[in-house]
């Protein structure tokens, strides 16, 4: 890595940003353009991952605490329900290469997709 990623800046207070909930090795924040009444962003502390294909092959355990987060902050926040985006590839949108994952939650069932 070149140079720190908005998330690493964030964590380090570089940037303000109201972390709301962290684990050993995750943290969260709000999402500064939120796309869902509950929208935030669970991320690693370390950025050692450009998106969750490289997290899941070399660190399947912190995928796991992040979806953990995830689940702890969809209850918190929302009604526990709670849809988890992991945008890879700038095609698919993804433009911080720093593996997080998008929580979104509350009142999202009426425009549920299916299966
Ligand atoms: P992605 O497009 O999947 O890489 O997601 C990056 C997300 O980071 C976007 O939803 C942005 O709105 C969000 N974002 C960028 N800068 C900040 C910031 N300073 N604070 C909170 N969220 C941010």
């Amino acid at each position: 890595m070149s140079e720190p990623s908005v998330f690493t800046r964030i964590l380090g207070g570089e940037i303000p940003s109201e972390i709301v909930a962290e684990t050993e090795n995750v943290f969260a924040i709000r999402d500064i353009a939120p796309q869902a009444p509950v929208h935030l962003l669970v991320i690693p502390k370390q950025n050692d991952y450009r998106n969750v294909v490289e997290l899941a092959a070399g660190d399947p355990a912190l995928l796991a605490e992040m979806i953990g987060l995830a689940n702890s902050l969809a209850a918190e926040h929302a009604d526990g329900d709670f849809r988890l985006v992991f945008n890879t590839g700038p095609h698919a949108g993804q433009t911080v290469f720093h593996v997080h994952a998008h929580v979104l939650a509350g009142g999202l069932g009426e425009e549920s997709v299916g299966a």
